[in-house]
Order: structure tokens, then C-alpha cells, then sequence
């Protein structure tokens, strides 16, 4: 692919995405600071938004063969799995998706109904805020992996019992522990509290790292909590989207990606 320094023209296509996402928030310039580890910056024709989510690329090496051969395992095991009530009740399991070499995870609560009905994550229109606050860092959807709590859908979207998230986590953990992303984004309050073990909420969570670990011996992954994009719909507020920007900056900043910032409102 062919390589280009221009990092004025990434940062102004970060910027078209960012103010999509946050309704009118601007960008004024990267920071200095940020590392060019595993980047690789493409041209994007002028004016292309959608150029934008192209425009960093997030480099690691495929995972191998066996590991790719686990998560499917693992996808196919939560197709037939009966280990709770919402078993019975799903159209289709929601193992989770994207890329099985990412160094970023997003993680929510559970699927609702356009998942229930796709067997495929955040893709009704809490996904497309997603999409949008993904396309905002510059990255594309397809680069990282997306997951739930729980893999199949609470009747009416109730919140999940403590009963299926036991039944459930192991499936995330070992997807986790396989992956093994350099950071997690936990969207709300059920990913955080249940990955985090913690009672406390969402509000308190959220803007600082914190560390999660797969498994015995495993290293700790830095999580990063936020609010959940169906939060932020009901929310709409400037206040809360700029809460997530910043969020997702510290990530950004913390994969050693360009960060765009915004101008203060
Ligand atoms: N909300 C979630 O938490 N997960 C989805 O996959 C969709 C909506």
C-alpha cells in the first residue's frame, strides 16, 4: 500500500468523523507527542469521509492457525449453548466478531433485537453510534473485535441476571485470553462492573485505565470504561459525547495512535 506522511490530511479526516460523531465538536491538530508504532498512514481522495476510517491502519500479526480454530470453536459452542434460559429464547447467539489479531476489543452488555435477529454484534443503532465513534479514531470496524457479556438476548433487552452472566463469561474470557488485545473498551456498566468485579457505576469507572486479567498467569489487559452508545443515544448530550471522545482519546494516545484533539465548547 502505498505509504503517505501526511498526517495533516489523516488528522482533517479524523476531524470529518469526529464531529459526525459528536454532533459538532472540531479537531485542531494532533498531538505532537504521539508514536508511529505499528502505524501506517494511507492517502484518502480529498473531501472522502469515508476515507477517513481507512486512514490508519492497525498493523499485528495474524494469530495462528490453532487460535483461529478455538474462537471458532468457541462461536459454534454458544450456537448450541443451553446453560441458561436465554438459550431457548434467541433467534441466534451473538459470539462476537472482527479481527482475531486485534489490539483493540470493545465489549458491551448483551444483544438486543437486530442482533438477536443477524447473529452479529452492535449492528442496530446503538452499532451505527459505534460504528461512528470507531470511524472517529480513524480506525475501521473490521480492525478490532467486538464482543457482549452475554451471547444471547434478554427478552424485551432486560438487563442480564447475575445467573446468565456466570453461565455466560467464560465463553468472553477464553475469546479474551485468545485474542489478547492491548486494551478493552467496556461499553457501560454491565461490561465494566462484570469484567471489572466491581460495584461501583459507570460514572466512576469511566476516563482512567484499568486492569483486567483473562486468566491465571495471563498479563492484565488495560480496560478502558465508557459509557454504552445506547446510553449515549438516550443521552444525547454534549457533556456525554465529549465524555467518550475523551475516553477514546486516552485509548488512541495508549495504542500509540494519532490523536486528534478537539477545540473546547
Ligand atoms: N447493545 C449491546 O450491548 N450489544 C450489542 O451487540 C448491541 C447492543
Amino acid at each position: 500500500m502505498k505509504s503517505n506522511p501526511d498526517i495533516k490530511k489523516v488528522v482533517r479526516q479524523h476531524a470529518e468523523m469526529a464531529e459526525f460523531f459528536s454532533g459538532g465538536l472540531t479537531v485542531k491538530k494532533t498531538t505532537a507527542e504521539h508514536t508511529k508504532k505499528n502505524l501506517e498512514i494511507t492517502s484518502a481522495p480529498e473531501g472522502q469521509t469515508e476515507g477517513a476510517a481507512s486512514a490508519v491502519k492497525i498493523a499485528r500479526p495474524p494469530c495462528s492457525p490453532e487460535v483461529i480454530k478455538e474462537l471458532e470453536d468457541i462461536a459454534e459452542q454458544t450456537r448450541k449453548c443451553r446453560k441458561c434460559e436465554l438459550g431457548s429464547l434467541r433467534k441466534n447467539a451473538v459470539p462476537g466478531e472482527g479481527n482475531t489479531s486485534a489490539r483493540l476489543m470493545f465489549v458491551g452488555e448483551a444483544p438486543g433485537a437486530d442482533e438477536d435477529t443477524q447473529g452479529r454484534p452492535f449492528v442496530g443503532r446503538a452499532g451505527q453510534l459505534l460504528d461512528k465513534i470507531i470511524a472517529a479514531c480513524g480506525i475501521k470496524r473490521q480492525d478490532v473485535w467486538i464482543g457482549n457479556i452475554l451471547k444471547c438476548r434478554p427478552p424485551d433487552n432486560r438487563d442480564p441476571k447475575p445467573e446468565e452472566i456466570i453461565a455466560c463469561i467464560p465463553y468472553l474470557q477464553r475469546q479474551i485470553e485468545l485474542i489478547n488485545p492491548e486494551i478493552i473498551v467496556a461499553l457501560g456498566a454491565h461490561a465494566a462492573k462484570t469484567l471489572l468485579d466491581t460495584p461501583k457505576a459507570i460514572g466512576q469507572l469511566r476516563g482512567v485505565f484499568h486492569e483486567y486479567v483473562p486468566g491465571i498467569g495471563h498479563k492484565p489487559i488495560k480496560l478502558m470504561p465508557t459509557f454504552h452508545p445506547a446510553y449515549l443515544l438516550r443521552n444525547y448530550s454534549d457533556d456525554n459525547r465529549r465524555k467518550v471522545w475523551e475516553d477514546m482519546k486516552k485509548v488512541l494516545a495508549e495504542l500509540g495512535l494519532p490523536v486528534p484533539q478537539k477545540t473546547g465548547k
